[in-house]
């Protein structure tokens, strides 16, 4: 059985978001997305890492790009991050509106200034010197999913949506790691949470918070982001990988130290520079596309520790 540890040249291992679904469409988007990216590796693996997230993004079924979810005003606010562990160079937005590709802003920013994160009205105007153009993100999904929820609100219910994913079946936060035979890099783009408050920022673009790469590792973070930053928990994975263990030890020893400390429910995915992959959840699901030497490896499996630290 091929359990979640892997070893090979070259490896791209994506996450579609905490809680997300694992049926079949969810899984094709998240392989094709990994084909795409594992394509362009031997080349760039930043290049690499872009090409994945933007599949992601231009799908209404991920919390990323169209389809985020809403803030509680109604508005889509999104987050992404691309990290290089080689050149340890590292770029965000946070709270951008209005662009198709958060990541590929992100992306520009990176490689076209010395800045390392742009926020809100700023990392729009960014995009648009750019050259991105105005997009909607806002899925007629997500609109109606924050409709209903503002009204069980009025009512004085809780909404029935789920948290991460805005929707029952739907898919959430995404995030990537890439190991090329040489460097290591990590990217993740998301909506954030429903009706999170205006101007919230998560862990997706918090640098050691819910993403991280070094030459040691690359690490992607998916869950409730104030948990993640508050506990460093992706820097946290690479200390441990560091210090010697294998990254699927360090994701299960992250995860366990998160559940202790903030008792919260995530998904951890990483990559060392041997090219072994690490993946655990405590929360529902977590699909993970890994693809090595090319080869989409068939039902990866995360690990679960879904019982073991349960926060219910
Ligand atoms: N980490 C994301 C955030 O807090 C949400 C998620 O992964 O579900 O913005």
């Amino acid at each position: 059985m091929l359990y979640a540890q892997t070893m090979a040249m070259g490896i791209i291992a994506v996450h579609g978001g905490l809680d997300t679904s694992r049926e079949k469409q969810y899984m094709e988007i998240l392989q094709e997305a990994a084909l795409q990216g594992h394509e362009l590796l031997s080349k760039n693996r930043i290049q690499a890492l872009e090409a994945v997230l933007r599949v992601l993004e231009e799908s209404s079924k991920f919390n990323c790009g169209y389809g985020s979810v809403l803030n509680f005003d109604g508005v889509v606010e999104m987050d992404a991050a691309i990290i290089d562990g080689v050149s340890n160079r590292f770029a965000a937005v946070a709270a951008i509106q209005d662009v198709e590709h958060p990541i590929s802003v992100a992306r520009a920013l990176l490689e076209k200034t010395s800045n390392v994160i742009l926020a809100g009205a700023g990392a729009v105007k960014f995009a648009r010197k750019q050259g991105f153009p105005t997009a909607n993100c806002v899925s007629k999904e997500q609109r109606e999913a924050w409709r209903q929820a503002r009204e069980s609100l009025a009512r004085g219910e809780k909404p029935a949506q789920n948290l991460y994913t805005g929707l029952a079946y739907y898919a959430d936060t995404v995030g990537c790691v890439v190991w090329d035979g040489e460097g290591l890099a990590a990217a993740s783009s998301t909506g954030g949470y429903s009706l999170k408050t205006p101007g919230r920022v998560g862990d997706t673009p918090s640098l050691g918070g819910g993403i991280f790469a070094s030459k040691t590792c690359a690490v992607v973070c998916t869950g409730i982001g104030e948990t993640f930053i508050e506990t460093l928990t992706a820097k946290y994975v690479d200390e441990v990988i560091a210090g010697g263990s294998e990254p699927q030890q360090a994701v299960k020893s992250a995860l366990k130290r998160l559940h202790k400390l903030k008792k919260a429910e995530g998904g951890i995915l990483a990559v060392n520079a041997r090219g072994m992959v690490g993946a655990a959840f405590n929360a529902g699901r977590f699909p993970v596309v890994v693809v090595a030497d090319g080869k989409l490896l068939d039902h990866y499996q995360p690990v679960n520790l879904t019982q073991e630290l349960s926060v219910h």
